[in-house]
């Protein structure tokens, strides 16, 4: 990373530069890949879907036996200053809490005090040319472990199915386990069928309860579409007269070709289009905190 760094961070406690901030070696995230994280969109001075993604945060920590260090007003609190401080109107703020430090032996002793680190990325997330034009996806088996609700900072195998994204020149990756597609490398996966039902997997703990997916449903709902929740197969895909993916730092993204096979006539279609409209034009009814 850039020794330049300006951006102002969270970290341990305090706001400090990103270029001066640093974290003990002997802390379990780092050692062990022992903590969660979540990814807020911030969109024209507005946080997105922001109870949503702490509440889940708070989820996750419990599912791992890390107390919360903050209230969600507090989070919030946090987060709206590190907007403030780095004139963050359009990007995303990372909260990462490891489970401490401590000598490196698996197991924890309880209460030790979480590291808590948070820093914003700037883009423009609804500003992405792919929805206009169609993102390509591979499909990749899915080598994650078996708790995939929890947003563990153990990333691993979305590394190696990024890398595979990179390589082969696409948008992301959709993992199968067996015939059946779980959700994206980092993303939630869905289809619309012939009969124009809305599918995306069940929650369960095979994959992450994403939360755009859950404001997707609710527009979607609120727009009469069926929503049926299962899992679906890689064939479905191919056959589906739609198919796109959902996650924070995206908004939503149409699929328009799946392991160089054309999906869903290989253009964005409408029911992507109504619902990220839709999606669009309800954060910008909130009031900004940043203007
Ligand atoms: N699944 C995985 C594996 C992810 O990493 C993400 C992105 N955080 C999502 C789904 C989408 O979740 P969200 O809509 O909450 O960003």
């Amino acid at each position: 990373m850039s020794t330049v760094d300006n951006r102002i961070g969270f970290v341990r406690g305090e706001f400090v530069s990103l270029r001066d901030a640093v974290i003990p070696v002997m802390d379990r995230g780092f050692l062990f890949g022992d903590g969660v994280y979540e990814v807020t969109a911030v969109i024209e001075g507005r946080l997105v879907d922001n109870d949503h993604h702490l509440q889940r945060l708070e989820r996750s920590l419990a599912e791992i036996g890390i107390a919360n260090p903050f209230s969600i007003e507090a989070w919030t609190e946090i987060e709206t200053e590190l907007m403030r401080r780095n004139e963050l109107r359009n990007g995303l703020i990372y909260i990462q809490v490891s489970r401490g430090v401590a000598e490196r032996a698996f197991q924890y002793a309880e209460g030790l005090e979480p590291t808590v680190v948070m820093f914003p990325q700037f883009s423009r997330v609804q500003s992405n040319p792919v929805i206009e034009t169609g993102g390509r996806i591979i499909t990749v088996p899915d080598l994650r472990w078996a708790r995939r609700d929890i947003k563990s900072t153990s990333l691993l195998a979305q590394v190696m199915a990024k890398h595979a994204v990179k390589q082969a020149g696409v948008n992301e990756a959709w993992m199968l386990d067996g015939d059946e597609i779980t959700e994206g490398a980092s993303s939630t996966a869905f289809i619309v069928s012939a009969s124009n039902e809305l599918i995306t997997r069940n929650l369960s703990q095979d994959i992450l309860p994403g939360i755009t997916r859950r404001t997707i449903i609710e527009i979607a709902k609120r727009h009469g579409l069926t929503i049926v929740e299962r899992p679906f197969s890689k064939a479905e895909v191919l056959s589906a007269t739609e198919a796109f993916y959902t996650s924070a730092s995206t908004i939503a993204v149409p699929v328009i070709e799946m392991d160089g096979v054309s999906v869903g006539g290989g253009a964005p279609g409408p029911v992507f289009r109504s619902l990220y409209d839709a999606y669009l034009q309800d954060i910008m009814t909130q009031p900004a905190i940043i203007s």
